[in-house]
């Protein structure tokens, strides 16, 4: 039935439950396959990522979560590592050491031209002030910067499935209407949702935002496009709270049968398998 989510987020980084909540309401929802992808740990702090001295508590608590919920929930480990720079990545090498069940890889930091670090996952109002202060106004090169450092990701590899691609598009959207309709905007679209199947990427639609502002990322626009090019597609919702991991997830399954797709990718015993969609089943 496809009630499955491997994109979420606990109280080791921004999320705003423990990690047994989530594992508790994934059951109660009929969930089969739960897992979760805190924001791996960056060179400095901030106030959504975890960090390094947290890991191993991380590790454990989920080990004991798997065996309490053994012959009941499948649960897995993974992290949502970010492109910061060339040091800092899904590929390096103290993030392949952890013991992870999948990595996934998203960008959500770009670079002003001082070199500074500048967060680019933020509301559309901040969006646009981060794109005055830090980009003199060209939303342009803040959103060719993002989807460079998303090829960057994509070359260094290191990771199972591309995270929310295109997440800047409702922020650009608002910042300059009908942007992401422009040749441009959706050739850099095309060409990086190409690059990552071609990579053998699992590409994540992204259901977060659908309750509130009725957008997936990538785009519905883009699933066509995506079962032309054969992509594997996961549907993760990226909860922050429990009573959100189902959400967005039946519009997303419809919205890829209606594109073509007949199956989506599910890790079950430890692998990514083809599941058939069974939305005539979905409550
Ligand atoms: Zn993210
Ligand atoms: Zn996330």
């Amino acid at each position: 039935m496809n009630l499955t989510n491997y994109h979420s987020h606990c109280l080791y980084c921004d999320g705003r439950a423990d990690m047994a909540s989530f594992a508790r309401f994934a059951i109660s929802k009929g969930f089969t396959a739960y897992g979760y992808s805190s924001h791996a740990p960056l060179p400095f702090p901030t106030a959504w990522t975890m960090e390094w001295d947290r890991m191993d508590d991380y590790l454990n608590e989920f080990s004991r979560l798997k065996s309490q919920y053994e012959g009941r929930l499948e649960l897995y480990v993974g992290l949502e590592i970010d492109y910061l720079n060339e040091e800092s990545h899904p590929a390096a090498a103290r993030f392949q050491d952890l013991p992870l069940d999948y990595r996934i890889g998203s960008v959500h930091l770009l670079q002003n031209a001082k070199g500074e670090v500048v967060d680019a996952d933020l509301s559309p109002e901040r969006f646009a002030q981060m794109v005055e202060k830090h980009f003199h106004g060209n939303l342009e090169n803040a959103v060719r910067q993002y989807f460079d450092r998303s090829e960057r990701m994509l070359q260094l590899g290191g990771f199972d499935i591309l995270g929310h691609a295109d997440k800047v598009h409702y922020n650009a959207e608002c910042y300059c209407p009908h942007v992401t309709s422009e040749d441009w905007y959706v050739s850099l679209v095309r060409m990086h949702l190409a690059n990552a199947v071609h990579r053998g990427y699992l590409i994540e639609v992204n259901t977060k935002a659908w309750q509130d502002l009725k957008v997936f990322y990538p785009g519905i626009s883009y699933f066509p496009f995506l079962h032309e090019l054969g992509a594997r597609v996961v549907v993760n919702s990226d909860a922050h709270y429990p009573e959100r991991i189902n959400y967005g997830r039946l519009e997303a399954l419809r919205a890829l049968q209606e594109a073509g797709f007949h199956t989506v990718a599910e890790l079950h015993g430890e692998r990514w398998m083809d599941v058939p969609i069974s939305i005539e089943t979905l409550q």
